[in-house]
């Protein structure tokens, strides 16, 4: 299908980005790679007035070492988060998700910023974001502000980002040493989009876990920090002996991530049904909890 008429406007400083977005409030869309608002553009799921376009915005791009955080710029495509030695360093969850994000073509094209301010629940980066506690920046005509992860997926395709706003970037914190991380995904062989996803961040000491910190992708009308399961795997052994609670063994990480779909609210699609998806976030939060402990 064709969009709906747009006037098109592509500012040459954050400023004048600040300034346009102010004027046309709820009437203007940020463009930033595209890939998800143009096709809801062609569905006419939206039709904004206007789309401000940040390509030309300098300032946007690029991943910074910041000492106890990685800071990334919200314009970072994901595959130059992909290829940067910082992310996979420091912050290597980020690095592990956004390797599972679409297709090379996609992965060239979208942003960083954009699939977090797009706030779609099957969208790979939110989970990582609440499992590692992100700050994200944004910026107005009124000034700077800093939103939690926790904060910031409002609801569906809703994040916390006022009419106008942009998202300069994200803070994403070092967890430093000891911690293990992993991104479990189940998807459809013919498409990327996970039909789960779990981000998984653990610290563990003396042969068992310390601190668990989930991410589910997919498992609500906006991304989930698993907090119950979090909970239920503290002091857990992440390595069981014997055959891992196959044959009538008891295997306790088995059993505490049975708590990985509690309090969320699957949707139901083509793909898959609640029951499935809840039972796939338990299968998946044990693998990525093994994975990221081993
Ligand atoms: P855009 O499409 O330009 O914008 C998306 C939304 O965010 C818009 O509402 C826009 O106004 C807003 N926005 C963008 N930047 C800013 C900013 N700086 N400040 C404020 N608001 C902003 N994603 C996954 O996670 N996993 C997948 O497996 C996956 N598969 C895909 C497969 C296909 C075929 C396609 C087309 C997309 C897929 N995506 C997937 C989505 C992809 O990751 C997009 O890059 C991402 O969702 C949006 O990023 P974008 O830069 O293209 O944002």
């Amino acid at each position: 299908m064709i969009p709906a008429a747009f006037d098109y406007i592509r500012p040459a400083s954050l400023d004048e980005a600040c300034r346009v977005l102010g004027d046309a409030g709820d009437e203007a869309k940020i463009l930033a790679g595209g890939q998800s608002l143009l096709p809801l553009l062609r569905l006419r799921l939206a039709y904004p007035a206007a789309l401000v376009d940040l390509g030309r915005v300098p300032g946007l791009r690029g991943v910074e070492d910041r000492g106890d955080h990685v800071f990334i710029g919200a314009l970072t495509t994901h595959d130059e988060v992909l290829r940067s030695a910082v992310v996979r360093e420091h912050v290597p969850l980020v690095a592990l998700a956004t390797a599972t994000v679409a297709d090379p073509a996609v992965r060239h094209r979208g942003t960083f910023g954009g699939s977090l301010a797009h706030a779609d629940p099957a969208g790979d980066l939110p989970a990582v974001a609440l499992a590692l506690d992100c700050v994200f920046v944004a910026r107005s005509g009124e000034g700077e502000r800093e939103i939690p992860a926790a904060e910031f997926f409002v609801d569906y395709l809703e994040p916390a980002l006022h009419p106008g706003e942009v998202l300069l970037g994200v803070r994403v914190p070092k967890l430093g040493a000891g911690w293990g991380f992993h991104y479990e995904k189940f998807h459809r062989t013919a498409q990327a989009w996970a039909v789960v996803g779990v981000a998984a961040a653990v610290r563990v000491e003396g042969g068992s876990l310390e601190e668990a910190r989930i991410g589910l992708t997919n498992m609500g009308p906006a991304p989930v920090r698993a907090r119950a399961v979090e909970t239920a795997l503290r002091g857990v052994a992440p390595a069981p002996g014997g055959n891992g609670g196959a044959g009538g063994s008891r295997d306790p990480l088995r059993d505490a991530c049975g708590e990985a779909a509690e309090g969320t609210a699957p949707p139901a699609d083509l793909h898959a049904g609640q029951d499935y998806r809840r039972h796939l976030a338990r299968v998946l939060t044990y693998r990525a909890v093994r994975a990221a402990s081993a």
